[in-house]
């Protein structure tokens, strides 16, 4: 199996770190690379959307799993699908949309794999319905340290600490996923305006029950009396009754269509992201957005992932790439949401448009990340001048309130405080260790936080 020595870096793009990146064409060849991966072990990788060091591995080997990408058997009656882990949520759009079946759970690109999808057991705009994509998980066949494959089931040990392990306890092979019935492919999408950080938490905390996909676009520029000003995006999948009679949707009402802009330029000059600039495209999306519209019919791609449409887009922070951070904290927490919202005004950090979601019941993976309450999700230049610092200081208010961040996103979170953010934890390290005493699977985030 050919192997190349390559630096290996996440979404963000900082801390890039070198691998032998293999990518297994079969389950044999995976089982090979997990034996043969040498003493600096090995870590699965989908498609490199986790934003930090998770799917990395200095000086080991990287376990490039999208050569694995076959959909096996689709249940077009009972709504579930087996297939490898290395396949896209895009592509399982392309093939079940037309079936009329919608994954479980998608974030905000559906350029991620399976694998990846359980690895971080991810959330999206409905997770105060829906829970995260691991309550979805019928099983998994699971490559473990030892070469052997076991097929892991929701409610043991091992699905709760591959659920959101972050590739820890080896390499998924194959998931079947039980589906979200469409009528349709498109989306009916109500949106209004929140003025400020109260008026959008009192929007969420009212009328969210109404919709299965909920999100807050959120304007982190804003400040004094407009701080926390917002765009609630929020509906569900269109019935079939709700497409226009002679539109050509009705002719076609599961339809799957992409479109994608040119791609982020390679190069960006540094500065292009100044608060200014920043500033003034918050200011005009707010401005452009409608105060309240409800029922707008919207393809799937624009309404569930806007920036898959711009490749690459993650270049436009320039060299020094970003930083993405989000945390939660529980309700009745709110002090604390307000404190560091305003915090993060105040610092006028150059964030693009950031998104505020509230979670609903908590998941059984260990080290899942949703539990019930406020979920803030922003990216910020990792060259911001005090960053690490800063994020220092929310973190701890973050802990202080009970709350947690969120692995997937994560390159830079002391490790003194992850014990109190996942009380899990322990039972997870005792897993690995009896699982993988010799530590085959290992990525740069676990050597970071002791996972
Ligand atoms: C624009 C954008 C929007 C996003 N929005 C959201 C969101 O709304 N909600 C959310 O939860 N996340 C979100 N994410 C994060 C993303 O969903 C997760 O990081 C996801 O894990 C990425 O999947 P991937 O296939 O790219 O995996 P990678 O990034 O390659 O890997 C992520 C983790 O999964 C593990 N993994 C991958 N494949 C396997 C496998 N076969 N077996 C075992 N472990 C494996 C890796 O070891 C690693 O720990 C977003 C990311 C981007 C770039």
């Amino acid at each position: 199996m050919p192997a190349e020595t390559v630096p290996v870096t996440g979404w963000g793009r900082t801390a890039p770190t070198a691998a032998r990146l293999i990518r297994p064409r079969t389950y044999e060849e995976a089982a090979r690379a997990v034996r043969e991966c040498g003493a600096r072990g090995g870590i699965a990788r989908g498609l490199g959307r986790a934003y930090g060091d998770a799917a990395q591995n200095a000086g080991g080997a990287v376990l490039d799993m999208t050569g694995l990408d076959r959909v096996h058997a689709i249940d077009a009656d009972g709504g579930t699908v087996l297939c490898d882990a290395g396949v896209s949520l895009h592509r399982l759009m392309e093939v079940l949309l037309p079936l009329g079946w919608f994954v479980p759970v998608t974030p905000g690109t559906r350029y991620v794999t399976v694998g990846g999808a359980v690895g971080a057991d991810i959330h999206g705009k409905n997770h105060h319905v829906s829970g995260s994509f691991s309550r979805h998980v019928l099983s998994l066949e699971l490559l473990t340290a030892d070469g052997r494959v076991r097929t892991v089931v929701p409610g043991t040990p091992l699905f709760e600490a591959t659920a959101g392990g972050m590739g820890l306890t080896g390499v998924i092979l194959t998931a079947t996923i039980r589906l979200q019935p469409v009528e349709t492919s498109l989306m009916s999408v109500d949106t209004e305006r929140a003025n400020d950080l109260d008026d959008l938490m009192a929007r969420l905390a009212d009328t969210d029950h109404r919709y299965r996909y909920s999100v807050a676009w959120i304007d982190l520029l804003a400040r004094g009396a407009a701080t926390g000003r917002a765009v609630l995006t929020r509906g569900d999948h269109a019935p079939l009754d709700a497409l226009p009679r002679n539109a050509r949707a009705r002719g076609e009402p599961l339809s799957f269509r992409t479109s994608r802009l040119p791609a982020a330029p390679s190069f960006v000059p540094e500065g292009l992201l100044s608060r200014t600039t920043v500033g003034l495209f918050n200011e005009l999306w707010y401005r452009k957005a409608p105060r309240a519209r409800m029922g707008r019919l919207q393809r799937i791609p624009a309404f569930f992932h806007p920036l898959d449409g711009v490749p690459h887009w993650n270049r436009v922070y320039g060299r020094g790439g970003f930083v993405q951070y989000q945390f939660v904290v529980g309700h009745g927490r709110e002090d604390a949401l307000r404190r560091i919202v305003r915090r993060i005004s105040e610092r006028r950090c150059p964030s693009f448009l950031a998104v505020l979601k509230r979670f609903g019941e908590a998941d059984p993976g260990w080290l899942s990340f949703p539990v019930p309450g406020w979920t803030l999700a922003l990216d910020i230049p990792a060259s911001l001048p005090g960053l690490g610092g800063f994020l220092d200081e929310l973190d701890e208010e973050v802990v202080g309130a009970g709350g947690r961040v969120y692995l997937a996103k994560d390159s830079r979170l002391r490790p003194e405080l992850l014990a109190a953010m996942y009380p899990r934890l322990d039972d997870f390290r005792a897993l690995r260790a009896a699982l993988d005493p010799r530590g085959v699977f290992v990525s740069d985030l676990a050597r970071r936080l002791h996972l």
